[in-house]
């Protein structure tokens, strides 16, 4: 879709690459990497394609849930890729705010896999697209509550299980949705009982938020904007998280005690375990996640701020560089090298993009054998 930010990213003239010494790089047919020495650079290496982060086009549902996911957060990122079966978020934090990027099936079948075959009869195709891409951005709007807490400190959502951040999620599409006007009502009931049947058949706990969102939505007693539906999905998730305990005890409170009781338990929970940082620059210096660390990257070639980095996975030797950018929106095209070689790299620019690399636990190999890593990142 023309509209969308991601799409309209790098279409500007190819730029030239002038640091051109390339050591020790891998070489990758389809399937497999091999070490080649590269002779010095006798000519320029250039980008042969646009860099842009990856694209599909969406049909005409997946477009208005795009339209309805940028009302919510205008600043989201959206990507479309043919291979991709379902919907996923990821938050990328950028000075002291969230950048929420979004990646989906351009199609609604594949999109809103696996809980769409419970949805369709119950809400419209349109609301179902609608609702998956508010989901997701409901997931970038806790990470970003929490990194952003309001004493000032930055919590790290990943102290809340996986169910408890989907049932937020879910929370904040559902209400996002009964805002609008003329809201659609059959929402709220298509989720829970969409959620409850999609588990069961698929043993699914993760997704198994039903019970959950049923019971925490009478927690909310206002909706008038955003905020009323972002301190909704928090409540649920901390409920949720009270649900669990209570659960894990033996069940002091009966199932149909009233949801306070969850929540109450759930905050508990949670401020034992949650890790708080000081400010985000604290929280961004000390979190860094694994994600990464099982591939090696080297950077290929560089271009002031802007770096051109592979990715090999260490298992498998297999070339990366495309899965990643796919999953992480890094923008991805090919370099041809000075000896006429295609390249696959991920660019990499600026000193805020290096960090988010480096945060989710790479290692980049510069051509002077230099190790970037968190932590060791001098220009
Ligand atoms: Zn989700």
């Amino acid at each position: 879709m023309s509209s969308s930010r991601a799409n309209s990213f790098d279409h500007g003239p190819h730029r030239a690459v002038t640091t051109a010494i390339l050591k020790g790089v891998l070489v990758c047919s389809p399937l497999v990497c091999s070490p080649l020495t590269l002779p010095l650079a006798t000519a320029q290496p250039h980008e042969a394609t646009a860099f842009s982060v990856p694209s599909g086009s969406p049909d005409d549902y997946m477009q208005a849930g795009a339209a309805f996911a940028r009302k919510l957060e205008s600043q989201v990122e959206i990507s479309f890729r043919d291979a991709q079966s379902g919907s996923l978020s990821v938050s990328r934090v950028e000075g002291d705010s969230v950048e929420c990027i979004l990646r989906t099936s351009p199609g609604i079948a594949e999109a809103l896999r696996p809980l769409g075959r419970f949805l369709n009869g119950r809400i419209d195709p349109k609301t179902q697209a609608v609702f998956a891409l508010a989901h997701e951005v409901g997931h970038c709007k806790l990470r970003d509550a929490l990194l952003n807490r309001s004493d000032g400190h930055a919590g790290d959502a990943s102290a809340f299980p996986w169910v408890a951040q989907e049932a937020a999620a879910d929370v904040y599409g559902i209400l996002s949705i009964e805002r609008e006007p003329g809201g659609n009502a059959a929402v709220r009931e298509a989720v829970i009982v969409s959620r409850l049947l999609s588990s069961a058949l698929y043993r699914d706990p993760h997704h198994a938020t039903g019970h959950y969102v049923s019971d925490s939505l009478a927690l909310c007693h206002r909706n008038l904007d955003d905020r009323d539906a972002v301190q909704c999905a928090i409540a649920t998730a901390y409920y949720t998280v009270g649900s669990l305990a209570n659960d894990a005890r033996g069940s002091p409170y009966a199932v149909d005690s009233i949801p306070e009781f969850f929540y109450e338990l759930g905050v508990q929970t949670v401020n034992k375990t949650i890790r708080v940082y000081e400010s985000i620059a604290q929280y961004k210096a000390r979190f860094s996640g694994a994600d990464l660390s099982r591939y090696a990257f080297d950077q290929i070639s560089r271009d002031g701020d802007s770096r051109y980095i592979t990715a090999i996975s260490s298992a498998q030797h297999i070339d990366a560089t495309r899965e990643l950018a796919d999953y992480y929106g890094f923008r991805m095209g090919e370099v041809v090298t000075d000896d006429q070689l295609h390249v696959t790299a991920l660019r990499i620019d600026g000193a805020e993009e290096l960090d988010w690399l480096l945060t989710l636990g790479a290692v980049v190999r510069t051509e002077d054998g230099e190790s970037l890593r968190k932590g060791n990142t001098a220009p």
